[in-house]
């Protein structure tokens, strides 16, 4: 093991040999709270202590393999942890002991492929995922590339800062692929983790919103968060409504339902655009052609963010201009807050504490 130099570089000899993980061991069993062993952090990686860890829908993908490529259990979800730098290896400068930082969804890219170099770093090929394909931050301590951590700014609470790691981010992302602006119309369907922050980043970029979704509280607080307009799909047809106010410049698909997608679709005006990001394990929705072309339509998909867009999603936070909707939550109950959110009845973000 190269790794026994590591406590020389940097540490603050706070790692104990054993930690507790929420850990899946098969698709088909609920997650584990047990003790593995803490990880060593190599060349270019740091050790954080995780101090706030976000439920994201993907973790329940990953824990369930509902997706075409699998993680590969045992594994640790989590890619919303925040937390506190405690150790590094060798050759880290980004960070030092002591830093606040979020680890995202990517984990790594290259740095040198066309994508990374040209500011796609998240459709980079060699990237890894937080929670997925290395390990994650449903746990006591994470490891993570010091270049892909993002420190959390002074003044930012760890529990806001975890949901912003990728709902936040995720969101943000997604009113900039909109191309959303002052006067456009931008619908937001499904208003959980993500699309309670897509509203304000879209207000944010100046646009008017209308949020959708099936519940009357969701929609109570895409009002309260600044949506001018509400459709509850579950008692109105929300194409036609959102028709009704003229059609949205742009519609961002948040819920994992096709039929959301159809919606938004449905909502668009001419010229508008479609941005897909959730990601229902229903893989699949139906696009007519002929109307795709003749309205001049574009349906573009939109993963995550980049460090710079998290980077940005910080600074609005700590500006006070974005505020975060989240209930916080002990790792140990990990599968019961799995099970609330499957059926949709939980405040828009669940945060674990180790
Ligand atoms: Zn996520
Ligand atoms: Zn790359």
């Amino acid at each position: 093991m190269s790794t026994t130099t590591t406590f020389a570089e940097g540490s603050v000899n706070v790692r104990p040999a054993l930690m507790k993980a929420a850990v899946v061991h098969s698709f088909t069993l609920p997650l584990q709270v047990e003790e593995i062993e803490t990880p060593i952090p190599g060349r270019g990686e740091v050790l954080v202590r995780i101090e706030a860890s976000g439920l994201c829908h993907t973790d329940i993908h990953a824990a369930h393999g509902d997706w075409p490529v699998k993680p590969s259990p045992p594994f640790v979800p989590g890619h919303e942890g925040v937390g506190i730098v405690v150790e590094f290896g060798p050759g880290v400068t980004e960070v030092a002991i002591g830093d606040r930082v979020a680890v995202p969804w990517l984990g790594y890219a290259c740095g040198t492929c066309d994508h990374c170099i040209s500011g796609w770093e998240t459709l980079c090929l060699q990237q890894r995922n937080t929670g997925y394909s290395v390990d994650g931050g449903f746990a006591e301590f994470v490891k993570a590339s010091a270049r892909f951590v993002v420190r959390v700014p002074e003044g930012v609470d760890p529990l806001d800062a975890a949901p912003l790691t990728c709902a936040g981010v995720t969101t943000y992302k997604a009113v900039k692929i909109s191309g959303a602006r002052s006067s456009d119309l931008v619908a937001v369907f499904g208003v959980g983790g993500l699309g309670h922050l897509a509203v304000q980043y879209a207000r944010i970029a100046g646009a008017r919103v209308v949020a959708v979704d099936l519940q009357d509280d969701k929609l109570a607080l895409a009002r309260e968060l600044g949506a001018e307009f509400t459709v509850n799909a579950s008692n109105e047809d929300a194409a036609s409504a959102i028709q009704e106010l003229g059609g949205a410049d742009a519609a961002i698909a948040l819920a994992v339902e096709p039929k959301a997608f159809r919606d938004a679709y449905g909502s668009l005006k001419r010229g508008g655009k479609l941005v897909f990001v959730g990601l229902p394990a229903e893989n699949r929705v139906e696009i007519p052609i002929f109307e795709t072309v003749l309205n001049g339509i574009t349906i573009v998909g939109s993963i995550v963010g980049t460090r710079t867009d998290l980077r940005e999603v910080f600074e609005l936070h700590a500006a006070g201009l974005t505020r975060v909707v989240r209930e916080e939550r002990s790792l140990d109950d990990v599968n019961q807050a799995i099970a609330d959110v499957e059926t949709g009845h939980v405040p828009a973000r669940i945060v674990f504490t180790p």
